[in-house]
């Protein structure tokens, strides 16, 4: 186990790499601490978190609202949860999510930490402090910036993830190796999921990596101001497809991370999107889909980033260099409608 600090505006926070679950009571004391869980991972892994207080709640997005939330303050009220109360959400980005929010709430505010469990959750979900809920169709539409006290890494959870879930967070692995990391980018065109799956060291290395790389883009703006946004890279007509169809978040940024490309050869002459797509491809991810352009385009138009008429889009230079366009909405019409 390696502990490293990392300070944001507000508070300090604890990575623990190469660490084991089994850790966990080094870290927190067992009869203060209240685990937050989901079925699925509950079911795998309860020895391994045997003696904790555990509130468990069923597992996916479609549970991320207020109702599950509500069931959970009730139940720390049960279990006379106090101010000195730590609580550890156990899972991926869906409970991470939840566990900060509630913590943030229930008593004006306590306590609490993460074991991300899915590739998702590791280099990305859990990083950062941004917790909170879906309100019907809108997501995270309700939340607070807050950080964890301390994220626990273990990648031998990843051994029971499936491999959809593996994809998802190679989309956003390959989405900051893309913006700011182009040693790691040839890291990923040198294997494929497979490679990772069979080699703990090496996931070990990229999720360590992919977490340090959004640690320090946070650190510089934790309020996303400028640098923060280019996290947004494939995530603008990414949301927009994945609104409109059934897709994995990884599956609908890996589109978006191919198209974003496309945009960046016709407004920056980027000539790498042939290397792009291929290690999209490498993650068992897609980079094209045949969508209803108008449709879309309408999602686009909504976008939370739109400023008047011109939309900030993340763009590339090149490989490991993303910067932030604004293209007036009237272009980036006349691109994706020649998108074939
Ligand atoms: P994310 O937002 O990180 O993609 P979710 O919290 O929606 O993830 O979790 C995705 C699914 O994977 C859920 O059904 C969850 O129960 C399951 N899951 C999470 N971690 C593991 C794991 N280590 N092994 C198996 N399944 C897991
Ligand atoms: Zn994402």
């Amino acid at each position: 186990m390696n502990k490293q600090t990392f300070q944001f505006t507000t508070a300090a926070v604890d990575y623990y790499f190469n660490a084991s679950i089994n850790q966990l009571k080094d870290i927190v004391d067992i009869n203060n601490t209240i685990i937050i869980t989901d079925e699925t991972i509950y079911e795998l892994y309860q020895t391994q978190i045997s003696g904790f207080k555990v509130i468990i709640v069923p597992p996916g997005e479609k549970h991320k609202n207020q109702s599950t939330i509500d069931s959970i303050i009730n139940q720390l009220i049960e279990l006379q949860a106090d101010r000195k109360s730590t609580l550890v959400g156990i899972g991926g980005g869906v409970i991470t999510d939840m566990t900060g929010y509630v913590a943030s709430i229930y008593m004006r505010g306590i306590n609490f930490g993460f074991v991300p469990s899915t590739l998702l959750a590791m280099v990305d979900a859990s990083i950062g402090g941004k917790n909170g809920i879906d309100v019907g169709v809108y997501k995270n539409m309700v939340g607070i910036i807050r950080q964890p006290k301390f994220l626990l890494y273990d990648v031998s959870l990843l051994k029971t993830l499936p491999d959809a879930e593996w994809s998802n967070g190679f989309a956003e692995i390959i989405k900051h190796a893309c913006i700011k990391d182009e040693a790691m980018f040839d890291i990923l065109k040198s294997n494929n999921l497979p490679s990772f799956q069979n080699n703990t060291e090496l996931l070990a290395e990229i999720v360590e990596r992919n977490a340090r790389l959004k640690t320090e883009v946070v650190q510089k703006d934790e309020f996303e101001k400028a640098d923060r946004k280019l996290l947004n890279f494939g995530h603008t007509l990414g949301h927009a497809l994945e609104n409109q169809y059934d897709l994995f978040h990884g599956q609908a940024v890996a589109i978006g991370m191919g198209y974003a490309s496309i945009i960046s050869e016709q407004l920056l002459g980027f000539n790498q999107t042939e290397e792009i797509k291929a290690v999209i491809a490498n993650y068992g991810l897609p980079t094209t889909l045949e969508f209803d352009k108008a449709k879309v385009l309408g999602v686009l138009k909504m976008d939370k980033k739109r400023e008047r008429d011109s939309i900030n889009y993340i763009l590339l230079e090149k490989i490991g260099k993303g910067v932030i366009k604004q293209i007036p909405l009237a272009d980036i019409e006349l691109i994706v409608n020649k998108f074939n």
